[in-house]
């Protein structure tokens, strides 16, 4: 065979080798029109071999079409006949794109193929029905064309080309295991083409064969896979290049899993168990005819040709434990339980045995190790089968109360964890176990194959694409991933939201964290997405159109699947705080500075914290206090080490901080307001800082934190507002601030008469009194040396004692608060796996 010159040399191939022969098998999509047909013949083309063998699929799609065709005339659907006409058009199509005037012969041989069909449709009409026979000759006619059109372009094109029906070679016999082939028989038989059929290329139908009675037969879906390994086996090729559309097996299934990392080198027996439990990139049974002749599969893509793929042998590379995970769905769990079954000898068995009786196939088994029940994984189709099989082999137990019961639970998937280097390594399942518990995901059954080459689990099918997306992040094969949802985008969120973007790069190069910012919501408006905002989020809010529903984001959020989901309430919102129990239950994590939560009614606070206890999402809101000053996780950890509060004191706020270290009686208390009102120290209503209400509820979220069952009511609280200026607009309030003045003067005057000064201060007494307030203090006290807006919080314990733990620092502002939010967001993140 002449070498041509290729366009893109394979980097594996750059090395001159001896001419062998190849065979390569070309799936559905790397033939799925006569474009591609014409890039696979150019692929063809470029390469220099001996004898190169080629396996194709039907055109993409095509075994559908000819499935449902089959169907719907057998239901009496006459929608078929049009359905009929399209999928000749497409062939027909394909035959002229690529031979054009040359297409004559081709277009009569497929008219005649179209013609039969039509009438064996007409004929299951008449039937009613769709006896197997008919299936498995009408279902291979996608490949016997595509391998014509193939075969007819390399011809065209000036190849010496022969085009071999399998059916005319290959006899096959099914059992128990999948589908066998008579080796000795199909050997002779290819023999004996190959003598008539010389030729150096050889395109070949993929899918089909026939049984050892001359019946069609089929190799099942996905089969051609099989047909490439049989074929290479048969022309005892020295590779088998398995073309597809993906770079090659991923250690997870891209299509769930983004994220998924191409996989250079599997053994066989990874291989198998990736495609038995569902990688639907190679058939099961291609490994087995390449084991036994040590024949090398490359799985590789059609549209890269000059990627290396994956190389699937007998060697086993050192990688870490885990090297893909895939997800089996449609399946349903058998439960045998009963009080009976325990030490009771040969129950296992006599489930096989029932079991296999019914001719159900079982996916996967596990027993307790009580004994107590037995539950078997088997396909959904096949689940009424088992159960009933299973109430009659265990009828007489089941009678006399020895069983309890044989359930049947539908809807579940199992999701398995494959690698040669799960042997003797300790960990895996529990790594596997956490990552599952960590995103909510129950699970149902677990088995480990004696192998130890896989953990397999069964886990509800709503669950399925969450827990793969999970554990493929539990063994770092892609980032932790959360959806995250921030509410109010105001100052703080506003501020939050540049953080985190600026933050995301570092977070995934660095922690193999990917926060998504998957919702944005204000009071009016939100923007919901899917796969989570990059870019501009202030222009895309601002186009965002959707009338703002916090009902709906929780749902949004779960409908992402991604394992991990956080609310960010960044508002100051009673009603958002209100439905923090709710999330909290459904697992979602929320992290707030929002106050209204955790000074809020105590009934509400207790729902919360049981929520967060039974889901196990957490509940963070450090910045409730002191912005992103440590004040609640020092308390925590005081506590958590076994010390003991005796007080807490301090200055909460900001600007009561910063308006009594400014206020020395050189200008009017009235004029420090304005001021910092135009800094925006203050709320846009100085009186909401005034009023002293906001220290409150952080004194009362302290309390709590110390395990006082405080509520705001409880907190005796001196307002700086006089009553006749608590009412109207804040304009009017400014105007009449001046009222005040005086009172404040007289403090003041009174205060440095005895040598101290004023500061608005916070205290809960080791008595769980609490109270906020104004209160002289003398000159050298701690409090009276702050900087500007600087807080301080002072814990009195029983190790702090006489020298008490201060926190101080910046408690306001938006860049430190919406600081203190994101850490409590990264935290929560590190305790679910993140590695910061
Ligand atoms: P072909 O038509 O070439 O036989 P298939 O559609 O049968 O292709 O198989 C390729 C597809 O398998 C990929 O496009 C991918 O979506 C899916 N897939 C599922 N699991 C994996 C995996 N672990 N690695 C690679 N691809 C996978
Ligand atoms: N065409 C067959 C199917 O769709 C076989 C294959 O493509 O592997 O199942
Ligand atoms: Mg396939």
């Amino acid at each position: 065979m002449s070498a041509q010159p290729s366009p893109q040399p394979a980097a594996s191939e750059a090395e001159p080798q001896p001419l062998r022969t190849v065979v390569h098998k070309f799936g559905g999509t790397s033939v799925a029109d006569a474009e591609r047909f014409r890039h696979v013949a150019q692929l063809l083309l470029a390469r220099d071999e001996r004898e190169q063998i080629t396996v194709v699929s039907a055109m993409k799609g095509v075994t559908d079409a000819l499935i449902d065709l089959c169907n719907r005339a057998a239901g009496g659907d006459a929608e078929w006949r049009d359905r009929w006409h399209g999928l000749r058009a497409r062939h027909r199509g394909a035959a002229v794109a690529l031979l054009g005037e040359a297409s004559g012969q081709v277009l009569e041989w497929l008219d005649e193929r179209f013609d039969k069909l039509k009438a064996i449709l007409d004929a299951l009409g008449v039937i009613g029905g769709l006896p197997h026979d008919v299936l498995e000759r009408v279902q291979g006619l996608g490949e016997v064309c595509s391998a014509r059109l193939l075969g007819e372009y390399l011809r065209a094109k000036g190849e010496d080309t022969a085009v071999l029906d399998a059916r005319d070679v290959l006899v096959v016999e099914r059992s128990d295991l999948g589908v066998v082939v008579d080796w000795e028989t199909s050997a002779a038989k290819l023999a004996g083409w190959r003598a008539q059929n010389p030729q150096p290329r050889v395109v070949v139908t993929g899918f089909v064969a026939r049984d050892r009675q001359g019946r069609f037969a089929t190799l099942g879906r996905n089969g051609s896979d099989y047909s490439g390994a049989i074929f290479a086996a048969l022309f005892n090729a020295a590779e088998l290049h398995i073309w597809t559309d993906v770079d090659g097996v991923l250690s997870a299934d891209p299509r769930v899993v983004p994220e998924a990392v191409q996989l250079g080198a599997l053994s066989y027996d990874e291989a198998c168990e990736l495609a038995y439990f569902g990688a639907k990139v190679v058939h099961p049974q291609t490994m087995a005819p390449a084991i036994e002749r040590g024949l090398p599969i490359i799985i590789r893509n059609t549209f890269q040709p000059e990627h290396p793929g994956t190389r699937i042998t007998a060697e086993r590379g050192p990688s870490g434990p885990v090297k893909g995970l895939t997800l089996s769905p449609d399946l349903a769990v058998v439960n045998l339980e009963g009080t009976g079954l325990i030490g009771v000898p040969g129950t296992a068995e006599r489930v096989f045995a029932a079991l296999r009786d019914a001719r159900v196939s079982v996916v996967m088994i596990s027993q307790g190790s009580s004994e107590h029940s037995i539950c078997c994984v088997v396909k959904s189709g096949e689940a009424k089968q088992a159960q009933a099989a299973l109430l009659g082999a265990f009828a007489h137990e089941l009678h006399i109360g020895q069983i309890q019961r044989v359930q049947l639970r539908d809807g579940v998937s199992v999701l398995a964890a494959v690698g040669d280097g799960m042997a003797g390594t300790p960990g895996v399942a529990a790594r596997l176990f956490e990552s599952l518990g960590r995103a909510q995901v129950n699970i149902l059954a677990i088995a480990q194959g004696s192998s130890e080459r896989n953990i397999s689990v069964a886990i509800d099918s709503g669950d399925a694409a969450k827990a793969l997306r999970a554990a493929h992040a539990g063994f770092w094969l892609s980032p932790q991933t959360f959806a995250v949802a921030v509410i109010g985008p105001g100052n703080v969120g506003a501020t939050l939201l540049d953080q985190l973007r600026a933050a995301q790069p570092q977070l995934l190069g660095k922690a193999n964290l990917d926060l998504r910012l998957c919702a944005i919501a204000s009071s009016r408006r939100m923007l919901l997405d899917d796969r989570g905002l990059t870019g501009d989020w202030r222009a895309a809010f601002a186009a965002a159109g959707q009338p703002s529903d916090l009902d709906r984001i929780a749902g949004h959020l779960e409908g992402t699947h991604l394992p991990h989901l956080a609310i960010v309430d960044c508002s100051a919102s009673p009603e958002v705080a209100a439905r923090y129990p709710g999330w909290l239950a459904a697992g979602i994590h929320v992290v707030t500075p929002n106050k209204q939560a955790g000074a809020g009614a105590l009934a509400q606070y207790a729902a919360i914290r049981d929520a967060a206890a039974a889901s196990g999402a957490r509940f963070r809101y450090e910045a409730t206090v002191g912005a992103g000053l440590p004040v609640i996780s020092t308390l925590r950890d005081l506590l958590d080490t076994g010390d003991e509060l005796l007080s807490i004191e301090g200055i909460f706020s900001g600007t009561l901080a910063w308006l009594f270290n400014r206020f020395d009686g050189s200008v009017p208390f009235s004029q420090l307001v304005g001021e910092a009102r135009s800094l925006g120290y203050t709320e846009p209503d100085p009186r909401d800082d005034l009023s002293g209400v906001d220290v409150a509820r952080k004194l009362t979220i302290l309390a709590r934190e110390a395990g006082r069952d405080l509520s705001l009511e409880d907190v005796r609280v001196e307002s700086l507002v006089p009553e006749s200026l608590r009412g109207g607009g804040v304009d009017g309030f400014m105007a009449r601030l001046p009222e005040i003045d005086a009172a404040f003067a007289d403090r003041l005057a009174q205060a440095k008469a005895g040598g101290k000064v004023l500061r608005y201060v916070a205290k809960l007494d080791a008595a769980g009194k609490a109270s906020v307030g104004l209160v002289e203090l003398p000159a050298d006290h701690a409090f009276a040396h702050l900087r500007l807006t600087d807080n301080i919080v002072q814990f009195t314990t029983r190790r702090y004692n006489e020298n008490p733990l201060i926190v101080q620092g910046p408690g306001a502002g938006p860049e430190v608060t919406a600081a203190g939010v994101f850490a409590d967001l990264l935290r929560v993140a590190a305790g679910q796996g993140a590695k910061l």
